[in-house]
């Protein structure tokens, strides 16, 4: 290839991803433990958090911005844009109707709040206002679709840069001209990728300090409280994320689940403590290129489009979080009903930002394109972080799957293996 390949991003980490990934996994445990038995520990820890999760969003539009343009650019020069965002696009809404497929039969089967013992929830409904019909919502997301990117920047609006990067590499590449500006976002993409290492040296105690800020604040009472309903998403997300998206992966590209859930060990401590798979990409890309072997080139387009729009583990929580809700007030859903409830769901979750309780915010269209009450998410707020730890971490599980997946169906080529050895 050219000289546009994108230099190495080699990590000591890599020298042993699981001891790493198992002392961040011990330090979520510790941490939440913390957090249980001195929750007065809580707030002072939660500034450690913050450090992390800062530095970890600090690198995210840059490094959207500058590997996707530089993929694209390569991409774009090889005209093999078509296919690798047709395989991505096929992939993440196959194994998002799965997702909501999964979920409306356990909420189905299980009938989660459906005996009124739990009626006594409503009331304390949060100032939620959702868009008024799918077509409003719709007209919020083509706003937030293309923007003026120095103001989508300053309003941390990720599809909008996302969008403008995969557009302006595209032209990039097929001017005919781009190779010196595209190795120059190369380069810059690289020494993000640095950057993203040094702050993963900080993962054990940025998730140490997340999980005990997490659980000082909320404690597990209203999870018990909410059991049922908390056991059919948890259900849901284990079954897509243990099962579905694992055997889709082997079915594709022959990788055994245990190697796959090895190399993701990482990225889903991470999305379990911050909840947000924008913050996470960073760790993501690490993993998919240091331990999936996945070419830059495919990663830095797949990951960043994933952690905007492919969203499993929020669909599935949107569908039972709707049905739970209409059997909170007695309202019963037909077939054509819970239809449209995935299909919104699925719309909800493609428009649901990669941060934190966006899930519960773009939940509004569900509600109100099957007629129930907003005031409905008041009951399940008390509980919306720690299934946003767990539909986050499946979000980022698929995201994951989707580069092994379209590295299969549409590679790039061995000399394209971005990053491939040349680094110092
Ligand atoms: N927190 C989720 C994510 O970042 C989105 C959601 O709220 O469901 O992937």
């Amino acid at each position: 290839m050219s000289g546009c390949a994108l230099p190495a991003k080699k990590t000591n980490l890599k020298d042993d991803p699981m001891r790493f990934a198992s002392i961040t996994l011990i330090a979520l445990v510790a941490g939440a433990v913390l957090g249980a038995y001195f929750p007065s520990t809580g707030p002072v820890l939660a500034l450690g958090g913050t450090l992390f999760v800062g530095a970890l969003k600090a690198l995210v539009l840059p490094i959207i911005f500058c590997s996707v343009v530089a993929s694209m650019a390569r991409l774009g020069a090889q005209g093999k844009i078509g296919g690798l965002l047709s395989v991505s696009f096929m992939y993440f809404l196959g194994t998002m109707i799965a997702a909501v497929s999964i979920g409306l039969v356990l909420v189905n089967l299980v009938a989660p709040g459906s005996g009124g013992e739990l009626a006594a929830l409503a009331g304390d409904a949060p100032n939620i206002t959702g868009p008024s019909s799918p077509l409003a919502f719709l007209e919020a997301q083509a706003k937030k679709l293309v923007q003026d990117p120095i103001q989508a920047w300053s309003r941390n609006n990720i599809l909008a840069i996302l969008v403008f990067a995969l557009a302006f590499g595209l032209a990039l590449g097929k001017s005919g001209k781009g190779d010196g500006v595209a190795s120059g976002f190369e380069v810059a993409s690289d020494a993000l990728g640095r950057l993203v290492t040094l702050v993963l040296y900080a993962t054990p105690v940025g998730v140490f300090c997340l999980a005990a800020k997490q659980v000082a604040q909320t404690g597990w009472e209203p999870i018990l409280k909410l059991g049922s309903y908390v056991l059919v998403v948890a259900g849901g997300l284990a079954l897509h994320g243990l099962i579905v998206l694992p055997l889709v992966i082997w079915l594709v590209t022959k990788r055994s689940p245990l190697s796959f859930f090895r190399a993701a060990l990482k990225p889903l401590t991470v999305a379990f403590a911050t909840a947000s798979s924008a913050a996470t990409l960073p760790v993501t890309m690490e993993a998919a290129e240091e331990e999936l072997d996945v070419p830059p080139t495919v990663s830095r387009v797949v990951l960043p489009l994933g952690a905007t729009v492919n969203m499993d583990g929020t669909a599935l929580y949107e569908a039972v979080a709707a049905l739970f809700i209409a059997n909170l007030y007695g309202i019963h859903l037909d077939f054509g009903a819970q239809l449209i409830v995935a299909v919104t769901a699925c719309l909800a979750a493609i428009g649901a930002a990669g941060i934190p309780s966006a899930g519960l915010v773009t939940m509004a269209l569900v509600l109100t394109a099957v007629g129930l009450p907003l005031e409905g998410i008041g009951m399940i707020l008390a509980v919306d972080r720690f299934l946003d730890m767990m539909r986050t971490s499946v979000n980022v599980l698929g995201d994951l799957g989707g580069t092994v997946v379209v590295n299969r169906f549409a590679p790039v080529g061995s000399e394209d293996a971005v990053g491939e050895g040349g680094d110092a």
